[in-house]
């Protein structure tokens, strides 16, 4: 796990030997793209952050002209992106990811399950629709989901997130199963200049050595909280796939992510006390870090979202202390 920050390696007899430039590839980029890789079931490739490599999957995976059919109510800067890409003439629907894509879509882009709404596609009917397929597996990560085993052709990490997972590193990575794909993506990646820096896969690769113990911790605390939120009078309705959603039980393995959101009683004004009442839960955005973090949604997408959700990341701290908070902060709430 040295860090070789060198951006140039000399010729090996005149000619450019594994690693020349590290605009294409450097040493310990491939080696956390190996780490990734063997996680998911695929070639991994890094980038400098997640909405770098949502670019650079679609910049290698479309035509102009193409159409993608996007996950209503998936992260929000996915769908900015694509509607900001309708300029270049790539086309964007939207459908509900619990049922089958529209026919005729050349990229069918599923999150799995989604943020914030935390909706599970029906990845069976993804893969019948024929389009090439890419599932954004940041809420679940490698250790909760492999889509690749479910259909999918690209696997999208905001690797910002669980995959870094200490709220220090910007970092996005696609892993893919087909050589055509990974060829395309790189090239892109080489051409546009992307990459991941060394410190930042580095610091992935210490990010991977507790991925397991920290999705399998922040997922049974999000449960549980899950459960306590859900029989709470200040909350109206609470989102999170372990609550009963049949076909994230059946395809994700040991738990269901540290994502939690939740609509409280009495309207964005009650939700808004609470997101600045918890104590231990910080007022942050962002997710998938050891420290939890908890805001309304509503601040950034507007009318997409319900104004009294919130988005609740659960963290490693103690889950009674954790529920003890959100009492507090619920407390506020009328
Ligand atoms: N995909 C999902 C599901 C996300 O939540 C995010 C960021 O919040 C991204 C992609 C974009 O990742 P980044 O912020 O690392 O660019």
């Amino acid at each position: 796990m040295a860090i070789d920050r060198s951006t140039i390696w000399p010729y090996e007899a005149g000619e450019p030997g594994r690693f020349y430039y590290s605009r294409y590839d450097h040493p310990i980029g491939v080696e956390a793209e190996e780490a990734l890789g063997d996680l998911d079931g695929g070639q991994a490739l890094l980038f400098s952050s997640g909405a770098a490599a949502s670019t650079a999957a679609l910049f290698g995976l479309l035509e102009p002209g193409q159409t993608v059919a996007l996950a209503e109510g998936c992260y929000y800067g996915t769908a900015l992106l694509l509607r900001e890409l309708g300029r270049w003439g790539i086309r964007l629907v939207e459908f509900d990811q619990t049922s089958a894509p529209p026919a005729g879509a050349d990229l069918v882009w599923l999150e799995a399950p989604s943020n914030p709404f935390l909706s599970f596609p029906d990845l069976e009917a993804a893969t019948a629709h024929g389009g090439t397929m890419l599932v954004d597996a940041t809420a679940s990560t490698p250790v909760l989901l492999r889509p690749l085993e479910h259909g999918a052709d690209v696997v999208l990490h905001s690797a910002t997130k669980y995959l870094g997972g200490h709220h220090d590193v910007l970092l996005g990575a696609l892993v893919v199963r087909n050589q055509e794909h990974f060829e395309r993506i790189k090239k892109v990646r080489g051409l546009t200049g992307p990459i991941a820096a060394p410190d930042s896969a580095w610091l992935l690769l210490r990010g991977l050595k507790t991925l397991r113990v920290r999705v399998e911790r922040q997922s049974a605390s999000a449960l549980e909280l899950a459960g306590r939120l859900d029989a709470h009078p200040a909350v109206e309705r609470v989102r999170y796939p372990g609550l009963g959603d049949e076909r994230a039980s059946r395809y994700m393995n040991g738990g269901f992510g540290g994502l939690v959101s939740f609509d409280v009683a009495g309207g964005r004004e009650a939700a808004e006390r609470v997101e600045r009442s918890t104590r231990l839960i910080r007022n942050a955005t962002s997710l998938g870090g050891v420290d939890s973090t908890m805001e309304t949604r509503y601040r950034w997408e507007g009318d997409r979202v319900p104004e009294n959700l919130l988005r609740l990341s659960v963290g490693l701290e103690d889950v009674e202390e954790l529920w003890a908070d959100l009492e507090h902060a619920l407390a506020q709430a009328g």
